[in-house]
């Protein structure tokens, strides 16, 4: 970043543009990104924020299926997913009818009227994961589209798109990619639907020529037709700092780390507090992300408290203390020394201060 604020654009100022392929951002990172979910080169582009990357997918994607009129979502799903394919719906021409279901009945609800299936991979709140290959082969069996949101899997788990055969997928940059608050997201499209699948939402930047300067709208070649507005390369600068990492790491030490950790932080906070949160997360490993999710009552106070002594949770209402595990940064004796906190917390009943009772427009 500082190379690109004090020598790139300080000195080099618009000629950096060409120089120092700032043009060619979104589409590096974008392949840069691509073995951390299975997809091949030139399946992903980096640039705008995750939900506005939803709607150009959902957008999209309903274009491609015009007979169907029903979209499935999770009801558990987060809040900004359900409010950009209800409006994406709203906007797509012809009636569309958003169902957000409890996904433990999807299968039911799957017939030919359905034209896309977007849900979420990790649940934001449990931690619960999905099974990608398996729910993408139920939606395809039916002629639907799979749009999967990777917002808790992308750098947290091992994806692999290519092998569940995933239409679109798209993840954040700011999670367990550590790209820094509000970095840009990321979005995927299979190969095989690229030059078919259009940008609702095209720009200059996705067009053919964009310095032709041309009226007519004639998309790019591949995933830089989903580009709409110049790319934010201070802001790509810090991602692909933070995706420089993963050439040091693999996606299975980071995963076998993560296991061993949430493992670790589930036995000793049953060990210390029996009874007295209740584990929200599933216990198997293949229906587990990267966090722990655990219930309680003043779960917003405990956090609060916790947040005070150092230990950085947050809060999920109504009720939901969520411990995120990044692997890369986080050490054994940190779970620790969080365990014996929360201990310390929940057994001296310190969060009851009403301090702790302010909410913060954050939680
Ligand atoms: C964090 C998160 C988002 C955030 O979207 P932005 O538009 O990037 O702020 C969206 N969806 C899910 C499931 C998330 O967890």
């Amino acid at each position: 970043m500082l190379e690109v604020i004090d020598h790139e654009w300080a000195r080099g100022l618009v000629r950096t543009w060409n120089d120092a392929g700032w043009m060619a951002a979104p589409t590096r990172l974008g392949d840069r990104l691509a073995p951390l979910i299975g997809a091949q080169p030139g399946e992903v582009v980096f640039g705008d924020t995750l939900t506005f990357m939803l709607a150009k997918l959902i957008g999209g994607a309903l274009v491609q299926r015009p007979q169907r009129h029903v979209v499935l979502t999770d009801a558990a799903n987060f809040h900004s997913d359900i409010y950009i394919v209800e409006a994406m719906a709203r906007r797509a021409g012809r009636p569309i009818t958003v169902k957000a279901i409890d996904r433990a009945t999807l299968d039911e609800q799957l017939d030919d009227d359905v034209a896309l299936v977007m849900l979420t991979h990790v649940d934001y709140r449990t931690g619960e994961m999905l099974d990608m290959k398996g729910i993408t082969a139920d939606v395809h069996a039916v002629g639907a589209l799979m749009l999967w949101d990777f917002a808790h899997s992308a750098g947290a788990v091992p994806l692999d798109v290519t092998d569940a055969d995933v239409d679109f997928a798209a993840g954040c940059g700011y999670k367990y990619l550590n790209g820094g608050p509000g970095s840009p997201a990321f979005l995927y499209v299979r190969s095989s639907w690229q030059g078919i699948l259009e940008n609702p939402f095209p720009g200059w930047m996705g067009h053919a020529r964009p310095f032709d300067f041309e009226l007519a709208y004639e998309p790019a070649k591949g995933m830089q037709a989903f580009v709409t507005s110049s790319p934010s390369i201070i802001a790509l600068a810090a991602m692909e700092g933070a995706l420089s990492v993963w050439d040091r790491a693999s996606m299975k030490q980071v995963r076998a780390k993560s296991l061993a950790m949430t493992d670790l932080f589930i036995a000793l906070v049953e060990e210390r507090l029996p009874g007295v949160f209740e584990l929200v997360t599933p216990r198997e490993h293949a229906k587990r992300g990267s966090q722990v999710a655990l219930r309680h009552a003043d779960g917003y106070a405990v956090i609060q408290s916790l947040i005070e002594r150092g230990v950085i949770g947050d809060f999920r209402a109504p009720d939901i203390c969520r411990f995120g595990f990044a692997p890369l940064y986080l050490r054994y004796v940190d779970v620790f020394d969080a365990v014996e906190h929360i201990a310390q917390v929940m057994t001296s009943k310190s969060f009851l201060d009403p301090r702790f009772a302010v909410r913060n427009a954050v939680t």
